[in-house]
This record gives structure tokens, sequence and C-alpha cells, in this order.
């Protein structure tokens, strides 16, 4: 791939790092046994006590948060994965069959580390 053209995507993925990890810390904070991993974090208002007459709603709440932050971390450790390829010299190159991947996808997802065919 082109100089410019990986620079492009780069800086894509990096401000798409940045922004996932505002939003993981929102919903959550960092397991401190392994800094990969992100664990729901409720804010105090949100954690269901047992005087609540919204005790489900807030366990609801609690749910979609872990919901959000499985989502979330998902595709941080996807962006981390491709700007880690872009190290090694193999961004651009799908993981399974070794062959580029289509500039169009990479448009849609800078992080892709697959071809079309290859979608997990
Ligand atoms: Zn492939």
């Amino acid at each position: 791939m082109e100089k410019n053209k990986l620079e492009k995507y780069k800086n894509l993925l990096e401000s798409e790092l940045k922004l996932l990890e505002n939003e993981l810390n929102s919903v959550g904070r960092k397991n401190p046994d392994n800094l990969k991993d992100w664990e729901a974090e409720p804010d105090e208002e949100a954690l269901p006590s047992a005087d609540s007459t919204d005790y489900a709603d807030e366990i609801e709440e609690f749910e979609g948060n872990a919901a959000i932050l499985k989502e979330l971390e998902i595709k941080y450790n996807e962006t981390k994965k491709a700007l880690e390829k872009m190290k090694n010299g193999t961004y651009g190159i799908c993981d399974v069959c070794g062959k580029e991947i289509p500039e169009a996808r990479l448009d849609a997802n800078p992080s892709a580390t697959t071809c079309l065919e290859h979608v997990k």
C-alpha cells in the first residue's frame, strides 16, 4: 500500500482508538488484572438496591452498560490489532487468505483485518 494511504488509515485508526478509549472509560473501568479487559462499572445510582422501586429498571441499565462495553471492547481490540498490523507491515492484508483487502472495505472500516470473504 502507498505510504500516504497508510498514513491516512493510521490517522483514522488512532483517532478511533482515542474515541473508543474515552467511551470505554465512561461506561466501565480497566480490569486491574488484565489491562486489555474492561469491566462494566455502573455509577452508584445505577447499582440495583433492594429498597428501590425501580429495581428492574436499574438492573436493566447495568446490563445495558455491560452490553455496550462488550461492543466497544471488541471494536477497541480490532482497532488495536489493525494498528499492530500496520507496525508489522501487514496492514490491508487479509488475516485468512493473505490477499489485499479492497480499499473500499478499508474506507468503510479501517480496522478490518480480513477481506469480505473471510469476515468472522
Ligand atoms: Zn481473505
